[in-house]
């Protein structure tokens, strides 16, 4: 028999009719022969107003308290579920997080799955009950209340689906899980600010991991990494319609036939730099360790080279997030005898892809759509398949767009295979290409902990530095469209306005064997347009890599890699961090000892 794990989001909820309408269509899979679990959001703005009422009390809530106050909204949620579907004549029994041991850990207002036990659940389903479980919620092994950190009532519903599909107990091992919501999938950007976006028929669970971490908010991020770690396929649909929504699946081959799949906007972040930090191995992990020990997630990693043995580090955070990373900082930054700068008016724009590991040329065209739109770039940091920029905040939606429409994002993809959503390769659905059974890399009794997968050495690169450029759009379309006219393909790029002058760095890297070229290029670009920069050339570069599920999140993940690279002494020079892998750039002679170091740092647990 057939799981069928479906969550309804706040819009889905908020009047009694909506509440109906998810009653019977709960309903209607019991009837069509499966067994349902229903996870359900706080209703409407429910979860916002109790935000302001404690607001209204105190500035600084505490976050226990906190958690007590928001888990309400879905209480009531639960409860008027299971009342409609029993007033439609249907058994169903509500429970809280804690009511069926849905245990995290103790960081209130963010706190992690650790596992849930399936027993409550299998007792009431085997009763033929419609189960209804609270979103957002569990409780720490003291029985306090937590929430999972905004809109993670998804990630309830995926963690349920996994642990019902792999618990030796549970009877199933076919469980799907939908996802509700006011719009009827993933679209190539958020529809609400791209009108002329367009709904997406299956997308990654990498893509999607990376599109909700970036910004789309239609996934709560975490809820992928379950997705990916215990192969569950996701579907995203609309609770007003019975039309086909959007698959998060494993990735097939014509997904990387385009370069990008989808754009993002992190709209509300905050941009921290620390100037004048002493130039020596072992500050950078100083720096973000201590930010990650308040569970603080970053990126955009920006370091400025050295001058004077002085040199900047900068990153992005959320902005809500941006007083707790101040009050850590400015203490390390008393210390270094170094100064805090921030910005907390900027906006994160993303695009995200597959097809970015093999297309060339796609940071060019991201830069020129932003300079053809005459937007200021402050900084840019690529991923194994993101690259970010980040800008004025007013400049947001307006570059948005236009990198959405760069890509040609607001088009109908005409290449997709008839039946695109498995690639044409002969599985009817993806929930077939599932059972041809990927591993399982996540356990059920840390359900929520990194997964490392894979660590690596690449030697095969060198780097190119140039400083003091103009710090206009213009530049970097300029500088990546010569290189991409030479064929060469570039991976790694870091740029960054300098605090407080207009004069921007950037650094990027490229394979060895075309270095040297990219290094010329840049300099006869240079000398004719921008005489005043001067250009650095690393011919080799060693790059070592952490990749897994959710790495930049579990902010732990960095702090042990840089606390290994400082261990031993070795000066990272750049950083790049996405949720599927963080890479590191060290100087080449020190490549075989990072890996080393790596390895024993992750293998260990
Ligand atoms: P729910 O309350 O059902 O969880 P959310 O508001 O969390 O709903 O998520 C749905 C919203 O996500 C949509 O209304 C849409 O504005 C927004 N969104 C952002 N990015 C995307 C995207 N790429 N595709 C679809 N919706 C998106
Ligand atoms: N009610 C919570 C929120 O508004 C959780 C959710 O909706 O997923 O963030
Ligand atoms: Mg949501």
């Amino acid at each position: 028999m057939r799981l069928v794990v479906q969550k309804f989001g706040g819009t889905s909820v908020a009047t009694a009719e909506r509440i109906m309408a998810a009653a019977r269509r709960a309903i209607r899979a019991q009837q069509q022969g499966n067994r349902v679990i229903v996870v359900v959001s706080a209703r409407g703005d429910t979860t916002d107003e109790l935000i302001a009422l404690a607001k209204e009390i105190t500035d600084n809530p505490p976050s226990r308290e906190m958690d007590m106050l928001l888990s309400t909204g879905e209480q009531i949620s639960i409860a008027l579920m299971a009342m409609a579907i029993q007033a439609l004549g249907y058994p169903a029994i509500s429970f809280t997080g804690a009511q069926i041991g849905i245990v995290t850990d103790s960081f209130h207002t963010k706190a992690r799955i650790k596992n849930i036990s399936t027993q409550r659940i299998l007792q009431a389903l085997n009763d033929g009950q419609i189960v209804i479980v609270a979103g957002f919620q569990g409780v720490d092994e003291n029985y306090n209340i937590t929430t999972l950190g905004r809109g993670g009532s998804d990630t309830t519903a995926v963690a349920l689906a996994a642990v019902m599909k792999h618990d030796p107990a549970s009877p199933f091992r076919e469980v799907d899980c939908e996802i509700y919501t006011d719009v009827d999938g993933v679209y190539t950007t958020d529809p609400r600010i791209v009108p002329e976006a367009q709904k997406i028929a299956a997308i990654s669970y990498d893509e999607m991991l990376e599109l909700a971490s970036l910004g789309a908010g239609v996934m709560h991020s975490r809820s992928i990494e379950f997705a990916k770690k215990f192969n569950v396929p996701v579907m995203v649909r609309s609770s007003f319609s019975d039309v086909e929504g959007t698959w998060i699946m494993p990735e097939t081959d014509w997904m990387t036939q385009v370069p990008v799949c989808g754009a993002a906007i992190a709209k509300e972040e905050a941009r921290v730099s620390i100037v004048g930090v002493p130039d020596v191995p072992g500050v950078s992990h100083r720096i973000f360790s201590a930010i990650a020990d308040s569970n603080i997630a970053v990126d955009m990693i920006c370091q400025n080279l050295g001058v004077a043995g002085r040199a900047e580090v900068g990153f992005t955070v959320l902005r809500n997030e941006l007083p707790a990373t101040l009050a850590v900082i400015r203490r390390l930054a008393d210390e270094f005898g170094a100064e805090v700068r921030y910005e907390d008016n900027v906006s994160k724009v993303s695009i995200v892809g597959a097809g970015m590991r093999t297309h060339t040329g796609v940071a060019e065209r991201f830069f020129r759509a932003l300079a053809d739109a005459d937007i200021q770039v402050k900084a840019v940091t690529t991923g194994d398949i993101k690259i970010s920029a980040l800008v004025d905040k007013a400049d947001g939606p307006r570059a948005l767009r236009a990198v959405h429409q760069a890509f040609g994002l607001h088009l109908p993809r005409r290449d997709l295979p008839s039946r695109a959503l498995t690639g044409g390769d002969g599985h009817a659905d993806p929930r077939e290409l599932l059972a041809s059974e990927l591993p399982v890399t996540g356990r059920l009794e840390a359900m929520e902990d990194i997964v490392v997968s894979d660590i690596t050495l690449d030697e095969s690169q060198g780097r190119v530095t140039l400083l003091e450029l103009p710090s206009q759009t213009r530049v970097l379309s300029e500088l990546f469209a010569a290189i991409a006219q030479a064929g060469i393909n570039v991976d790694l790029i870091v740029h960054s306005l300098r605090n407080g002058t207009a004069r921007a760095e950037v650094s990027f890297s490229v394979p060895r064997a075309d270095v040297r070229r990219a290094w010329e290029i840049a300099q006869s670009l240079a000398r004719t347009h921008w005489p005043q920069a001067q250009l650095l050339l690393e011919p080799e570069i060693a790059v070592v890599s952490v990749t897994g599920v959710g790495v930049r999140t579990h902010t732990g993940v960095a702090r042990r890699m840089f606390g290994a690279l400082a261990s031993r002494g070795i000066n990272i020079a750049m950083i790049s961090t996405s949720e599927i892998r963080i890479e590191v750039v060290v100087d080449a002679r020190h490549g075989p000892e990072a890996l080393a170091a790596l390895r024993q740092a992750f293998c260990a647990t």
